[in-house]
């Protein structure tokens, strides 16, 4: 073979431009490697982020983190004037301990000491009423009557009785609809036990602060429903001739109602309210044509999770949430870093989103869609993805094919690349209704066309064992490169994606 040959056989396979772009887009891909999925899934999992609750310190450390990665990639802010971190605004709702406490005559208890909020409306207000003490479990058959309407009710539980189980329900239920003044249960719990409760039980309540957000604290019906420690009952009615123990012994009986004679409480419950707020992080890089540069790919995963609970019998009280969803959030970032390792970017910009508050009814993504990087209108498409570090090896589900051409677009471009190993499959489960259950969904309803990448549920799904050990960090980069090469083959192409029109029909509900 001449040289002339071979010179000739290297230009026909390196056509200058599009063989060479394509090498580089290889290249670019390769970067995204089991090794750094592993790191990225692991810092954002590790016990130190807590859970990366909404709002936490934790999920602030996680966005800190993932704006100073965007930033040394060299992206811009893609969030108001320039910066990273977008924040969006949070109502939070919790019983003022200081301010709510038990008074008759001369003896005062304490919420917090002797009293517990038990869950339900988080309402200021004050009942002053007569006490009623219930022994028995069981309600009687017809139901409460005038004897406990408008009265505090104590239920005396059996002596030790500190959880509160499904057995009160029939009890709680009958009273709710007796009308009472307030119910208050009592609790055997250790102080130890008492005092981690407690914790609990004046966590703040936090909802988003847009929109339909709840109504303001005092608005509903006061009527409180309490934990009060057996001692402090004990305190309250000392004197009054009741023998606290013959009723704690009539746990499994029918329920019985005693008047506490001339005892009067006045209750009286203070929430207070504060604003708060949560981060999103955003990230963009400029699309390299003078025109398409103006249209934008969206490529989104969420960094928060369910934080913190009760410990398990390892005492592991931390949800780390690696494959839900730290695994969509390295996705997300590794796909940043490949795109910045183009020799050219694509012709349309790109933006990273990473969101919080998914968990609690995709918030970071909603207010994300109310107030984008650019008008909603030239964000072409979003791919998210949420969970895709567990389960098969070889195949994922992109959820929302059937819905736009990004369906027929995924395959073309998964068919190039059988080296991925990696099969992106429709839809498994549409009775689950995934398609409105991830922050894509926040996209799809102001019309932009979205694919959800989802390697479904596991046992672990929050849970505390949803750890970076049980990551597939390897299948995972694999995903991420597919979901790469789908974004570069988006970002150049002539049109921009189309809706199916039946779906668009169903699916948008805010046109632009
Ligand atoms: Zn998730």
């Amino acid at each position: 073979m001449t040289r002339a040959l071979l010179a000739g056989l290297f230009i026909a396979l390196l056509p200058s431009g599009i063989g060479a772009q394509q090498l580089g887009v290889e290249e670019a891909a390769r970067t995204i490697t089991d090794g750094d999925f592993r790191w990225r899934v692991g810092v954002m999992a590790h016990d130190s982020m807590q859970g990366r609750d909404t709002p936490s310190r934790g999920l602030e450390q996680t966005a800190e983190w993932i704006a100073s990665e965007f930033r040394r990639m060299g992206l811009r802010g893609g969030a108001e004037d320039g910066a990273f971190i977008q924040r969006y605004p949070l109502q939070s709702v919790l019983v003022d301990r200081d301010r709510s406490f038990l008074v008759s005559g001369s003896v005062r208890l304490q919420y917090g000491a002797d009293v517990l909020p038990l869950g339900g409306g988080l309402t200021d207000g004050e009942t002053t009423a007569e006490v009623v003490l219930i022994s028995g479990s069981t309600p009687p058959s017809g139901g409460f009557g005038r004897e406990v309407r408008d009265k505090h009710v104590v239920i005396v539980r059996e002596a030790g009785a500190t959880e509160l189980g499904r057995s009160l329900f029939p009890l709680l239920g009958s009273l709710r609809s007796a009308e009472v003044a307030s119910v208050l249960v009592t609790s055997g719990a250790e102080s130890g036990a008492w005092a981690a409760s407690g914790a609990r039980a004046f966590a703040p309540s936090v909802s988003k602060g847009w929109g339909d957000a709840p109504e303001p604290a005092g608005a509903t019906d006061f009527r409180p429903m309490l934990v009060m420690r057996t001692s402090s009952l004990e305190r309250l009615i000392s004197g009054r001739g009741v023998d606290v123990a013959t009723l704690q012994a009539r746990s499994g009986a029918t329920a019985r109602v005693q008047v506490v004679e001339g005892l009067r409480l006045t209750l009286t419950q203070r929430v207070r309210s504060d604003v708060t707020s949560a981060p999103n992080v955003v990230g963009i890089l400029d699309g390299s044509d003078p025109q398409l540069m103006k249209e934008f790919v969206v490529f989104s995963g969420h960094m928060d999770h369910v934080g913190m609970g009760t410990p398990d019998e390892n005492g592991d009280s931390i949800f780390n949430g690696a494959d839900d969803d730290a695994s969509g959030t390295a996705a997300v970032i590794e796909v940043a870093e490949a795109m910045v390792d183009l020799p050219t970017a694509p012709k349309r910009s790109m933006i990273f989103l990473v969101v919080s508050g998914e968990e609690q009814g995709l918030w970071g993504s909603e207010w994300y869609a109310e107030h984008p990087s650019a008008p909603i209108d030239d964000l072409v498409a979003d791919f998210n993805t949420d969970m895709v570090g567990r389960n098969w090896t070889d195949t994922i589900v992109a959820i929302g094919k059937e819905h736009s051409d990004l369906g027929e677009t995924l395959n073309r471009v998964n068919g190039q690349h059988p080296e991925l190993r990696m099969t992106a499959i429709d839809d498994l489960w549409p009775e689950e209704r995934f398609y409105f259950r991830s922050d894509h969904f926040n996209f799809a309803r102001k019309g932009v066309p979205v694919l959800f990448f989802f390697n479904g549920t596991h046992e672990d799904y929050h849970g505390r064992d949803d750890e970076p050990e049980s990551i597939d960090a390897e299948k995972a980069a694999r995903i991420a490169r597919l979901v790469f090469y789908l974004g570069v083959e988006v970002g150049n192409a002539a049109d921009r994606p189309k809706w199916n029109p039946e779906s668009y029909a169903r699916i948008v509900s805010e046109v632009p």
